[in-house]
C-alpha cells in the first residue's frame, strides 16, 4: 500500500496511569487507543497553529472594522517571550509591552509599542 509509505510509527514512554486514562477514554469513545492519540495530536497541533493565527487575524479585522476599540493600555514588563497580538512580532522576556483592553470584548491583548502608537494615531 502506498499510504503506508507516508506513515511513521511513533513510540513513546508514558506512565501506567496515563496509559490507563487513555485506554479507558478510547474504550468510552469506541475507538482504538492509537486513533485517540492520533486525534489528540492532530487537534493539539491545529489549535496551537492555524487556529491561533486565525484568532489574531480576526482580532486585527475586528479592530479595523471600528466595531470595537481599545479603551486603554497598561504597561507591563514581560516575564516570558511572547508575540504582539497585532503584528505578531516576537517580544522578548524583560521588554516593556502593553496590555490592550477592549471596550466591548473581555479579551485582553499584548501589544508592542509600535502597534500601540499606530492604534493611537488611528483614533486621532
Ligand atoms: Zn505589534
Amino acid at each position: 500500500m502506498d499510504d503506508k509509505k507516508n506513515e511513521k510509527v511513533v513510540h513513546t514512554r508514558i506512565s501506567k496511569k496515563l496509559f490507563d486514562k487513555i485506554s479507558s477514554k478510547a474504550k468510552k469513545h469506541r475507538i482504538t487507543t492509537s486513533n485517540l492519540l492520533r486525534n489528540l495530536v492532530e487537534d493539539y497541533l491545529e489549535i496551537h497553529g492555524e487556529v491561533w493565527d486565525a484568532i489574531d487575524e480576526k482580532l486585527r479585522n475586528y479592530l479595523a472594522s471600528g466595531e470595537d476599540s481599545i479603551i486603554g493600555y497598561q504597561s507591563i514588563v514581560l516575564n516570558k517571550n511572547s508575540n504582539c497580538s497585532l503584528c505578531g512580532k516576537t517580544l522578548k522576556k524583560g521588554s516593556q509591552v502593553f496590555i490592550g483592553f477592549f471596550e466591548k470584548l473581555p479579551q485582553k491583548i499584548i501589544v508592542c509599542s509600535e502597534c500601540k502608537e499606530k492604534e493611537e494615531m488611528a483614533k486621532k
